[in-house]
């Protein structure tokens, strides 16, 4: 096993398992790195596929705090991006979230971004909720402060935090929950943290059962050991389901993004049609496609009445 990995007996999205190995894929622990050999696992309970040996705690933290991450970047076509400039080109896609989210939002509350990158998302939304931006990455933390003064810009991680007395009115996840160590354990403490009727939005879960990942198998473009966890749809709306929310919006986000158009479209069903046809005897990566990835809006339900304590032991509902 690698060093700083750690194997998980039971599924890390619903905790229970049996974990069936699927097939190994090649990657790069960060830009400099050479290509190794991940495992990949399937949940027979739930159909989540995960990174298994995956990187421990201390991996993870020294990964994304690296200021490094947000000044040079890799495409999983290998070409060199800028990661600064890249997360602005989704600007599009997350103004289509605030425009479903601000009609749900009510008068006035606190908002959570885990995760919150250079503050984008948080910067759609209106200035007048007190809108808390978690971001354990320096730069990233300092870019979201000079771009709206009003965030309150918090330069740590989900899970050192305890849930505050005040409750939310929203949580953003924006392509940050298959980040963590434990998304499953997380995602338990920010739907507790959330207020009865408060909004959940996570974004960019990536899909195992989508079509290109199905066709291309190891060489799905989006198999990368910092992401941990990959919950097919039924298993994220069972998830949302068990703690009490309804899930009101899908969204499988292409031409929105910097990734997808008409042209890049034309392009990928060639590939995938090749990919198809080679039957894994040549190792074609997959293309950008629609559901890919998938994100998720939901609600939780108003109907959970706090317990009253009446005397000491006594509850009664
Ligand atoms: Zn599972």
């Amino acid at each position: 096993m690698p060093e700083n990995f750690v194997h998980s007996p039971a599924c890390r999205w619903c905790g229970k398992g049996p974990l069936r190995f699927r097939f190994s894929f090649e990657a790069k622990l960060d830009r400099k790195a050479k290509p190794e050999d991940f495992a990949l696992e399937e949940c027979q309970s739930c159909g989540s596929f995960q990174v298994n040996p995956h990187p421990d705690r201390e991996l993870l933290r020294n990964f994304f705090t690296q200021k490094d991450i947000y000044l040079k970047g890799v495409d999983p076509d290998g070409k060199a991006i800028d990661p600064l400039a890249r997360a602005e080109e989704r600007e599009e896609e997350y103004r289509n979230y605030a425009s479903h989210l601000i009609p749900l939002l009510p008068e006035y509350g606190t908002i959570l971004d885990v995760g919150a990158g250079t503050g984008l998302m948080l910067s759609l939304l209106p200035k007048k909720y007190r809108r808390l931006a978690l971001e354990p990455n320096p730069l990233a933390a300092q870019k979201a402060r000079e771009r709206d003064k009003g965030l309150i810009v918090i330069e740590d991680f989900i899970e050192d935090l305890n849930p505050s007395s005040e409750p939310l009115i929203l949580v953003i996840c924006n392509q940050s929950l298959d980040h963590l160590l434990h998304p499953n354990l997380t995602l338990g403490k920010l739907l507790n943290w959330l207020s009865p009727g408060g909004l959940i939005l996570l974004t960019g879960l990536i899909n195992p059962q989508s079509l290109a990942a199905r066709v291309t198998g190891p060489n799905f473009r989006l198999w990368h050991p910092f992401h941990q966890v990959y919950p097919p749809r039924k298993a994220v709306e069972d998830k949302l389901s068990s703690y009490g929310l309804d899930t009101l919006g899908i969204w499988r986000p292409y031409f929105n993004t910097p990734y997808g158009s008409a042209a890049a479209l034309f392009e990928g069903a060639f590939i995938l049609a090749h990919a198809w046809l080679a039957q894994g005897s040549k190792k074609i990566v997959s293309p950008p496609w629609p559901g890919n990835t998938i994100s998720y809006l939901a609600k939780k339900n108003r109907l959970f009445k706090p317990l009253k304590v009446m005397d000491g032991n006594a509850v009664t509902a």
